[in-house]
């Protein structure tokens, strides 16, 4: 990084490190599927899947992370095998190739050590198999490339306090087009990368899981009685959804997520005015002592959506079956 970035706030340098590195992991995850051997592996059961491009993404993520800032907390998906193979692909971004973010005023001081990173290297890994499978098939079925994303979330005190979200294959039906994006946000400051756009009045566009469904998750949604259901894959992506105008809500009545899902979505939700909590109205910790799930469910709004009034018609029954 240049010598001038080194004067700015820890939080700033992260985040805008945070965006280079999400960017490189992105061209990784292109570069497994290009290749075709995905080393699928089985994780908790045969709907939670980890390729090679998730290891890859995160051993580059982390060791790229941890070399420039060695006193902060990283936890990724992927565990604690990957997360500590400094393998000697570390990603050392030139300084031209990084932006310059700002931080507000009350996180400008924070330290290193006060610092907590949630790492998802490969969000919506449903997706990137499913792809994978239809391509191999001569393109018959599933390719929903662009659900998947790279979620880097920063915390501190327990709260997200900024976040990258890459989508390596934003574009990838638009042959021409510059392939790949990223966002990001500093709560209290800006969002970069994405023009942040309202949805549409009159009407509820309600956005959940396509691969993770169950009764809970369907009368969630069905108790905000939306216009349009949007089914897709990924938290960063359904949030992307909120940021972009193409949903109000994103309802998850589950305990299948975990906090390196919701934790760069959240920041930069926030920062753009809108909110991401669990599905009782909650805020999410992001210490890193909390388990890792959210067990009690994930509930988000675009900005000027009215967060409370959406948790309180999630079904008592739901809420009580989310136990924390
Ligand atoms: P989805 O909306 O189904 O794409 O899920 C968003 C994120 O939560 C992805 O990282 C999923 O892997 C994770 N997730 C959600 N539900 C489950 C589940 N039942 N088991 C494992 N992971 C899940
Ligand atoms: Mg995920
Ligand atoms: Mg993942």
């Amino acid at each position: 990084m240049s010598l001038a970035s080194l004067s700015a706030p820890v939080l700033s340098r992260i985040v805008s490190l945070s965006v280079a590195i999400a960017n490189h992991a992105g061209k990784i995850i292109r570069d497994v599927l290009k290749k075709g051997e995905l080393g699928i592996v089985q994780k908790e059961n045969a709907r939670d899947l980890q390729t090679e491009a998730d290891r890859a993404a995160q051993r580059c993520i982390i060791s790229s992370l941890s070399q420039c800032f060695p006193k902060i907390t990283i936890i990724g998906e992927e565990g604690d095998e990957e997360s500590k193979q400094i393998s000697g692909k570390v990603y050392d971004p030139t300084p031209e190739s990084t932006i310059q973010v700002t931080c507000p005023p009350h996180l400008a001081s924070l330290g290193e050590e006060e610092i907590v990173v949630w790492v998802d290297p490969l969000d919506g890994t449903a997706e990137y198999t499913q792809a994978y499978e239809c391509r191999k098939s001569g393109h018959q079925g599933v390719c929903l490339l662009d659900h998947v994303t790279v979620l880097i979330g920063i915390a501190s005190g327990g709260k997200a306090v900024g976040g990258v979200i890459h989508q390596p294959y934003y574009n990838y039906q638009n042959p021409g087009s510059e392939l790949g994006r990223t966002i990001w946000g500093v709560v209290g400051g800006t969002v970069g990368g994405m023009p942040i756009v309202a949805p549409p009045e009159g009407k509820l566009i309600v956005t959940t899981t396509r691969s993770h469904s169950s009764s809970t998750v369907t009368d969630a949604v069905d108790a905000v009685c939306p216009d349009e259901v949007l089914r897709v894959g990924g938290a960063g992506h359904k949030v992307m959804l909120l940021l972009e105008g193409k949903a109000h809500l994103y309802v998850f009545a589950s305990p299948g997520c975990k906090k390196w899902d919701t934790c760069a979505p959240e920041a930069i939700l926030q920062a753009a005015g809108g909110i991401l909590t669990d599905i009782k109205g909650s805020p999410i910790p992001y210490q890193a002592s909390v388990p890792f799930r959210n067990s009690t469910g994930v509930l988000a709004s675009a900005p000027g959506q009215n967060h409370a009034f959406y948790s309180a018609k999630i079904p008592q029954h739901v809420k009580d079956n989310l136990k924390a």
